[in-house]
């Protein structure tokens, strides 16, 4: 053991392993993730150098615009403060005008993207995330959006009684500009089974992230931790995640999302724990930054960490910054707090506080002056 109860020399030899160009393994990041002490900073350092290395200097943010258009869902994933059942009080849908209404005020705040994931309302089907997206595109020809996840895709195919292919290309045609790489959770059937089994298995997540990537649908990576999961299923989910990106090269960012317990079935039911450890986020930046060497881009979740957490990431392997969002309901529901919007002035401050840029940027990583 080493002097500060983790394991120095080890988690010293895979990082001077990893800097010098070979490619971690899974025993590898399960050594770091398992680290503790000031090992956990070494860590976040050997991130940090390989984050200058693959991603640079800036700090990239988008300027979004977050639509969830209901919380009423068929599902009940245990992690979810967010769904409602049809009937319940606290229920909400957007209709068409409130969702114009919303499609024109992202337009008029200037944003580039359009985000947005709801609940399984009963009443969907493919129709209904088709014409979502023909509605924001009428509005505005312009804006990328950047909808729908895996589960939605399976969801409104299914409903509607066709494949997801032919869904995914009903979508691009009607103005799908990049996919959310959401409902991934932890890519360990034995783990959704207990936290989200209604969502979609690990095969059926793989099976239509690949076949939007071979669509040429971009789409994002995440993964949500801090539940009930062991740090070899985290690694489990990344080398899945890896494997991908080796294959198609489809997904443009790694997206960690911390567990928010407070509202949450599982988390009430004493089933989970109360969310990640602080070092336990650090240390999820850092080793996904190292393991995943197919990535340019880790972002770190403001809405998730809130602002100062988040800017620790930044030094800890994250390159990205995410959004502005504007509104968010999902992470508010389970229990975080400041969601709704980060000010580009504070992401400035935050940047200079760190000595380095901060550049706007597309969904798809161009820069934008
Ligand atoms: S995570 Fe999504 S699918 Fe699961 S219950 Fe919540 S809204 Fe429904």
């Amino acid at each position: 053991m080493g002097e500060n109860g983790g394991n120095g020399k080890i988690v010293r030899q895979i990082l001077k392993d990893i800097l010098s160009g070979s490619i971690s393994d899974e025993k590898d990041a399960l050594a770091l993730l398992n680290a503790s002490g000031r090992d956990t900073w070494e860590i976040a350092a050997a991130a940090d150098l390989m984050r200058e290395e693959k991603a640079g200097d800036d700090i990239t943010w988008v300027k979004n615009q977050n639509i969830n258009v209901t919380n009423i869902c068929i599902n009940s994933c245990g992690f979810c403060g967010f769904c409602r059942k049809k009937g319940d009080p606290d229920t909400y849908y957007f209709d068409e005008e409130t969702l114009r209404r919303k499609v024109r005020e992202a337009k008029a705040r200037g944003v580039s993207e359009i985000c947005t994931v709801s609940g399984l309302h009963p009443d969907f089907n493919a129709e209904s995330y088709l014409s979502l997206l023909r509605l924001i595109r009428e509005e505005t020809p312009d804006i990328h959006i950047h909808a729908a996840n895996p589960m939605e895709v399976w969801y409104g195919a299914k409903q509607s009684g066709i494949s997801t292919k032919d869904m995914l290309i009903a979508m691009k045609e009607a103005g799908l500009g990049s996919m959310c790489g959401t409902a991934a959770e932890i890519l360990v059937d034995d783990i959704r089974k207990k936290i989200c089994p209604g969502k979609v298995s690990t095969g059926e997540w793989v099976r239509i992230i690949k076949e939007a990537h071979n669509l040429g649908i971009p789409t994002t990576a995440t993964i949500m931790y801090g539940s009930i999961e062991s740090p070899e299923d985290v690694v489990s989910h990344l080398k899945i995640i890896r494997d991908i990106q080796d294959e198609t090269g489809g997904f443009t960012e790694f997206v960690p999302l911390s567990y928010i317990h407070g509202q949450t079935p599982l988390y009430r039911q004493g089933l989970s724990k109360p969310g990640a450890t602080g070092r336990y986020d650090i240390l999820i930046s850092a080793v996904s930054r190292l393991y995943l060497n197919n990535f340019t881009n880790i972002q770190t979740s403001w809405v998730k960490f809130g602002t100062k957490f988040a800017q620790l990431c930044l030094i800890a392997g994250a390159n990205d910054i995410g959004g502005t969002m504007f509104e968010e309901s999902i992470s508010k529901s389970a229990g975080a707090t400041d969601t709704e919007y980060l000010d580009p002035e504070e992401m400035e401050r935050m940047s200079r506080d760190l000595r380095r840029g901060l550049v706007r940027r597309t969904t798809l990583y161009q820069k934008i002056d």
